[in-house]
């Protein structure tokens, strides 16, 4: 045997006992971990502890020689915290969000019962007719094949003028059309980050981003936002959390659940934060059509990094029909065409052709609504506390003192009001999402309810 080949055996053997050692010590620290999840939820203490890992990762650097190992240990380290946090979710049961009281509440109105559903954001007009005929046509007349991952060109040309009509320069190039936001929110995270990077996102906020990225073992940093801060992020608290590692923020204004607009000049400084240090701008702009003329969309900023995702489910009543979109420079749309040939091939074609008739015709004006819904909700809101929205169609409150959403959240669904957890959002354990999509008398039948299940006994 030549030395080359017994020194490439000794070397198997050494990674395979360094490896075997690895697989030793990640069984060992999972159970920890679960030991960890049972004495926190003993204590009531959360499942994140931002300022631990903090120290842990400062103790990893320090132990790392170079660099570069302080990148690639800081990437395992990633893939380890994010398993330790969704294993110790999933055992404190963790999880109850807008979503799953909707289940529930589903579930009780296949039992006979009346709920008032205040827990998702569902607009509750019908689209426009022509959308209907447009989806019979597509079906009579044989548009029901596969097509391409990117979407129909016509409707890519229509999105294209509807984002130019905002302001925007925006081309067919520029955009994939895609099952939903929701699956334009999953495209670019999976397409565009790997296991072990980091995603900054700020709270509360719209679960998809953490779950999506945690899912591909992406390390979420969460920004922390008050209801006395107004729900503004403090620019150097983003800065803080940015590492060389970390690839992508998330932005979400009109922002679901408070319905704040971020001021022009916060958001400038927060794009140029981002542009700085080269990170993607995932903006989910889809209640741009529920903000007043303050809203301004991410594209304006012209940083080549942004893709915006966007959605005909709240500005035209297509909610079931599964259609949005994302724009974003050519290389990075085609990355998220890859990703949605390999998981649907391509959007349903029938769909396409009633997103096109729906773009076509004046949409309902559900968004022209909604501000005097809130201010019924606002009239009718008693003890609760909250920051009036700028847009979107939710109340996002604060319970009166000592409260807390999940026995709030299952006393109001006894009692034929459905609302979702605050909790779901972020560390917002004495918060309530509310919704504004039913008629006013019927909110204001949901507001009584919530204030008497919240008054001082
Ligand atoms: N983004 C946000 C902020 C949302 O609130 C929602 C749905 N509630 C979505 C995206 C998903 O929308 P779609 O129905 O287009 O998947």
């Amino acid at each position: 045997m030549s030395n080359e080949s017994s020194d490439l055996d000794s070397l198997r053997e050494r990674i395979d006992q360094v490896t075997l050692e690895m697989a030793r010590l990640i069984i060992e620290r999972s159970k920890i971990v679960g030991q960890i999840g049972s004495v926190k939820q003993r204590l009531g203490m959360p499942v994140d502890d931002q300022a631990r890992e903090a120290r842990l990762r400062a103790k990893v650097a320090e132990s790392c020689q170079n660099a570069d190992d302080v990148t690639l240990a800081s990437r395992l380290l990633n893939f380890l915290l994010t398993e330790s946090v969704r294993a110790q979710s999933e055992h404190a049961g963790i999880g109850q969000s807008h979503m799953s009281v909707f289940a529930e509440a589903q579930k009780l109105e296949a039992e006979g019962r009346q709920i008032i559903h205040m827990e998702v954001g569902e607009p509750d007009s019908a689209p426009v007719s022509a959308v209907a005929d447009a989806l019979a046509s597509a079906c009579s007349e044989g548009y029901t094949k596969y097509g391409s991952a990117l979407g129909l060109d016509e409707l890519r040309d229509a999105i294209a003028r509807r984002e130019s009509a905002r302001g925007c320069s925006v081309e067919r190039e520029n955009v994939i059309v895609t099952t939903g936001a929701r699956f334009a929110v999953y495209l670019t995270i999976g397409s565009l980050l790997d296991a072990g990077d980091e995603i900054v996102v700020i709270e509360p906020a719209w679960p998809a981003y953490a779950d999506c990225a945690m899912r591909s073992g992406i390390k979420v940093h969460r920004i922390h936002t008050t209801l006395e801060s107004g729900w503004e992020p403090g620019v150097s608290e983003i800065e803080s959390v940015i590492t060389p590692n970390t690839k992508m923020l998330v932005l979400n204004y009109p922002n679901n659940p408070t319905g704040k607009v971020l001021p022009e000049k916060l958001l400038a400084e927060i794009m140029d934060v981002a542009a700085h240090h080269s990170l993607y701008v995932l903006s989910d702009e889809i209640y741009s059509a529920y903000s007043d003329s303050g809203f301004k969309s991410a594209l304006e900023f012209g940083y080549d990094r942004t893709i915006v995702t966007q959605s005909l489910s709240k500005s035209h009543a297509m909610t079931g029909f599964r259609i949005g979109y994302a724009i974003a420079a050519p290389p990075i749309v085609s990355k998220l065409a890859k990703l949605q040939s390999l998981c649907i091939v391509s959007p349903p074609s029938p769909i396409q052709y009633a997103a096109l008739a729906a773009l076509g015709a004046n949409p309902p004006d559900t968004p022209g609504i909604m501000p005097k819904r809130l201010d019924a909700m606002i009239s009718n809101a008693g003890r609760l506390e909250f920051q009036k929205p700028d847009g979107a169609m939710y109340l996002f409150a604060r319970l009166p003192r000592g409260l807390d959403c999940h026995s709030i959240v299952s006393e109001c669904l006894r009692q034929g009001l459905a609302v979702a957890p605050g909790s779901g959002f972020g560390n917002y354990p004495d918060f309530v999402r509310l919704s504004a999509c039913q008629d006013i008398p019927t909110l204001v039948r949901g507001m009584n309810i919530i204030n008497s299940v919240t008054a001082p006994s």
